[in-house]
Order: structure tokens, then sequence, then C-alpha cells
């Protein structure tokens, strides 16, 4: 499992050579074209998951601007994981979804889900699979995205030619 700028977790991945670097850095700009150009249309489907990561540092914020004390922030949302990360624990829904499906602490969510889905550790790394071997079809890589969801079709529609267009700058591993 390598980090890639202190962000993404690519299982899979031991250490990050230069060249992997160069070419994890085209798969970032490729995520991150999606992030600024098709922002969330706060559908809320995606608000449904068994976990959601929560940075040690983003609790007191979320806490604030869900108006639970933080006491029992800690004990009745969230969870730690075995290997030290903090999880919110009342998903599926979400605690903090709405009735009419938007997120009650947008404007402090966790930064997971600002970054969900086009910079997250899962597209991320199917993007470098995708980018870095010609035999690997990014249209298998991602049928685990739900065709319901309006960020997943926009992927869909788009990712297979974003991907072929950057291939030329690809170096060899
Ligand atoms: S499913 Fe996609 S568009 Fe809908 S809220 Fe989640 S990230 Fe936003
Ligand atoms: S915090 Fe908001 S955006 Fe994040 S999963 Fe919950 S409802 Fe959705």
């Amino acid at each position: 499992m390598a980090i890639y700028r202190g962000k993404y977790i690519l299982e899979g991945l031991g250490t990050i050579t230069p060249q992997m670097e160069h070419n994890l850095d085209i798969a970032y700009e490729i995520c991150m074209s999606y992030k600024d150009k098709f922002p969330c249309e706060m559908c809320g489907r995606c608000c449904h998951p068994t976990n959601i990561n929560i940075r040690p540092d983003e609790i007191n914020r979320v806490a604030r601007a869900a108006g639970i004390p933080i006491f029992n922030f800690m004990t009745e949302y969230v969870a730690q994981t075995g290997d030290g990360r903090f999880m919110l624990k009342k998903t599926n829904p979400c605690a903090f979804l709405g009735p009419d499906n938007r997120c009650t602490i947008w404007k402090d969510r966790p930064q997971i889900c600002d970054d969900f889905p086009y910079a997250v550790s899962m597209f991320m790394s199917r993007v470098y699979l995708a980018l870095t071997n010609p035999d690997a079809d990014i249209d298998d890589l991602i049928t685990y995205m739900d065709d319901e969801w309006p960020c997943s079709r926009i992927i869909k529609e788009s990712v297979k030619e974003r991907i072929e267009e950057r291939r030329k700058d690809v170096v060899p591993l």
C-alpha cells in the first residue's frame, strides 16, 4: 500500500518510483478535471455508504455544524478503526442527510464527501491502472459505479476518452 501525496491510499503499490509518480500525477489531473468541471449535484444518492471517513482535525468542525456536543458526537457518531482512523457510525443513510436528500452540514461536511467520487482513492487507482496498462479497460474497472448517480454517468461517458488523450504523456515503468 502506498500513499500518494499524503492523501490517496493506493492498494497493491509498494514504493512509488519517480516514473510512477509522473504517471500518478497524470491520473490525478484526469480525476481533478472532473472535480473542477462537474461539481456534485447534491442528489444525496451516495450518502448511504456503510463507512464515511472523518479526519481527526475535522471532528470538531462537523460536530459543531451538526449542533452536537463533542462528547455525544464522539460516543454516538464516531468509531475508531483498528488502524487508528475515524469513521462516522450512523450511516446508510448518513445521519446528516436531510429529508430532502440534501446534506444538512454541506459547508462543513468531511473532506471525503467533498472529494467523492472524482478525487477519491478508489477512482484514482483505477484511472492509474487503465492509464499505465493498455490492456486494462476502464469500463471494467469502474463497474462499481452506480449508473443512477449523476456523477457516475458523467464519468462513464467520458473517462475512456480522457485516458486515451493522456496516454502519450505516460512514461514506461
Ligand atoms: S451521487 Fe454524485 S452527484 Fe449525487 S450527491 Fe453523491 S457525489 Fe453528488
Ligand atoms: S456528511 Fe453530508 S455529504 Fe457526507 S455522507 Fe453525510 S449527508 Fe452526505
